[in-house]
């Protein structure tokens, strides 16, 4: 049977090409805002974070009517997959909406979504939004979401998607760019014809598949998923099927079941096939975990939450307690907070240590433990966090594996050589490189996850800020090998006043180091260029304010090797006679040195 009063539809956007403000508009449009309700709040960025970084991470519901049809709208994460976000979340819809600026067509970080969402064979319809924007060029962007989509390997009936031209702002969409602009009524006529109605067994035995986790103090966890099968109600004898482990099965009652409409969830007594339903009342719900009928539980497969890839440790550091004087970030604090995070994030793993000030937090990659780290910073814990490392494993014949990431870079193309010098540096191999209409050039990489560590900065200076760096995990394979003069790091110093600061710098912290304020130059190149061996000059020069440095990369590295304070004499003792090259009152050079 199909439920034809439903569709659920996926939006898939690049941040800041209008997805909070199409929604927001199909909102005001379907009637869901009464007349004199403003839009107060936008419905989709809550994330601070994600907005900068330009990716969206949490997956948000909506549900708008149009004539008799609820159209459940859910929120993609714009790029990066922490442990199959994206596939979970995209098995809950029939199909997608790719919103692309008008001007700057379609972005890489778009691409991971939208790959995955033709190979789970949905339908797409394509918005080209932002075409009252002067400088719009429609018709280009759409040969470009062709090329796109073909590169993707869409198929035939992928590829004869239908496409609109929207601005969402003044709240139109048009089928032709001719067309005389009314409302959205053409996209949602689209939505209505071109994605199909959830289908299933209304009469079947329940199954509802928990696809994403909320979290709430007051209720605790909150499933939220698709009714696969059949109906659900509250009272209902039920099921809880763990993913983990097909042994584990409780006897459940949900307390409270919900539908989504508008922006709000909307208490129900039962729910059928198609229905996006959040169920509260169920302390050990998981992601992936089938709910369903008492007397014939049957599991939906669901795809393996995916293994972390990357350990990081978070350490109290006597920090005072946010808005609270005299109190103190505790190991409780923090071990509560982190542990906390796993009630929603399924791919991320949270160990005790043998100190009880320190967690060993792992997850998918260095983003998303960097944007962790920036959610507890708001919130107002200090912490002092170690270096990432990578999780190595073996195989059967003993072998030592390494995860590897694709990583995609779109940078002009005055700084494509010095990327592909130094992510070949990093072990990193060229797999694919283009050139885009606007004379940017897109590399794609196949790189060792610990290459990617610390390069996100480096990359961004080195193209001036104008660089795209995406990465996705792609799979371990057997040990790349060391980097060249990398793995045991390089001696630095630099002077302040009388004192010699002397400090082991880890290996992935290159280049210059800057210095404020007027951000003076106070140390010299750590590692030869081209990855060469050549001799360290540690250029030494007088400056009053090494406590202020402000540099990211000095910051770190002071961080993480708390620099032996030496006088330039004990400096000069410090280092093996015969790798010193040359001293003078300001400045020293040695050779090479590696420390293990
Ligand atoms: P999101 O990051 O995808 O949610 O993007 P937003 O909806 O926040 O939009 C980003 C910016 O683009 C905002 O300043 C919007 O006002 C603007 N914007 C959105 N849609 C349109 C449009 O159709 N035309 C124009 N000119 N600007 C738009």
């Amino acid at each position: 049977t199909k439920r034809e009063d439903v569709r659920n539809v996926a939006i898939i956007a690049h941040v800041d090409h209008g997805k909070t403000t199409l929604v927001d508009e199909l909102l005001k449009q379907s009637g869901v805002f009464r007349e004199n309700q403003e839009v107060q709040e936008r419905v989709m960025d809550s994330n601070d974070i994600e907005r900068e970084r330009g990716i969206t991470i949490l997956s948000k519901n909506t549900a708008v009517h149009y004539k008799d049809v609820k159209i459940n709208i859910i929120d993609t994460p714009g790029h990066a997959d922490f442990g199959g976000e994206v596939e979970r979340v995209l098995k809950m819809v029939d199909g997608v909406i790719l919103l692309v600026d008008a001007f700057e067509g379609a972005m890489p970080q778009t691409k991971f979504v939208l790959r995955k969402a033709l190979e789970l064979n949905l339908h797409v319809i394509v918005c080209i939004n932002k075409i009252d924007r002067p400088e719009a060029r429609p018709e280009e962007v759409v040969d470009e979401v062709l090329e796109l989509l073909m590169d993707l390997d869409a198929s035939d009936e992928q590829l004869d998607c239908p496409f609109l031209y929207a601005s969402a702002k003044a709240g139109y969409a048009v089928r032709n760019l001719d067309d005389k602009p009314e409302n959205m009524a053409p996209l949602f006529e689209t939505i209505l014809d071109a994605i199909p109605a959830p289908e299933g067994d209304p009469d079947g035995d329940t199954q509802v598949l928990i696809s994403t986790i909320d979290y709430n103090e007051y209720v605790g966890r909150i499933g939220i998923g698709k009714v696969e099968r059949g109906t659900i109600s509250v009272n209902q004898d039920l099921m809880l099927l763990n993913h983990h482990d097909p042994d584990k099965r409780e006897r459940v009652k949900i307390s409270k079941l919900y539908e989504f409409d508008g922006l709000s969830k909307v208490e129900v007594k039962s729910a059928t096939i198609g229905a996006i339903v959040a169920i509260s009342g169920i302390a050990d719900i998981h992601i992936g975990d089938t709910l369903c009928a008492g007397d014939n539980p049957e599991a939906i497969p669901f795809q393996k939450i995916s293994e972390p890839t990357l350990s990081m440790n978070f350490l109290v550091n006597d920090s005072p307690l946010a808005g609270q004087e005299g109190k103190y970030i505790t190991s409780r604090h923090l071990r509560d907070r982190l542990y906390r995070e796993l009630n929603t994030d399924v791919s991320l793993r949270v160990e005790d240590t043998d100190t009880t000030e320190c967690f060993k937090v792992s997850g998918r990659g260095e983003l998303h433990l960097s944007v962790l780290i920036e959610n507890m910073r708001r919130e107002g814990y200090e912490f002092a966090v170690s270096k990432p490392e990578v999780l190595y494993h073996t195989d059967d014949r003993g072998r030592k594996l390494e995860p590897i990431e694709i990583a995609y870079v779109d940078v002009p193309e005055e700084f494509s050589g010095t990327i592909i010098q130094k992510l070949s540096e990093r072990k990193g191999e060229l797999q694919g490189m283009s050139t885009a209409s606007d004379g940017s050039v897109r590399l794609e990489f196949s790189i060792p996850s610990r290459g990617l560590i610390g390069f996100r900065n480096e990359f961004l200076t080195s193209t001036k800020g104008t660089g795209i760096l995406n990465t996705m995990f792609d799979g371990y394979a057997p040990y790349k090998g060391d980097f060249p003069y990398r793995k045991q790091g390089s001696l630095i110093a630099f002077e302040s006043g009388e004192t010699v600061t002397y400090g082991l710098f880890s290996a992935q912290e290159r280049g210059t180091l800057f210095v404020g304020p007027g951000e003076k130059v106070y140390g010299g190149m750590v590692i030869g260029q081209n990855g060469k061996a050549e001799d360290i000059e540690l250029n030494v020069c007088k400056t009053k304010h090494l406590t202020n440095t402000r540099s990211s990369s000095a910051d770190d590295a002071l961080k993480l090797v708390p620099p032996k304070i030496l006088s330039l004499e004990q400096a000069i003792e410090f280092i093996d006679q015969d790798e010193l090259l040359e001293v003078t009152p300001t400045s020293l050079r040695i050779r090479k040195r590696i420390l293990d």
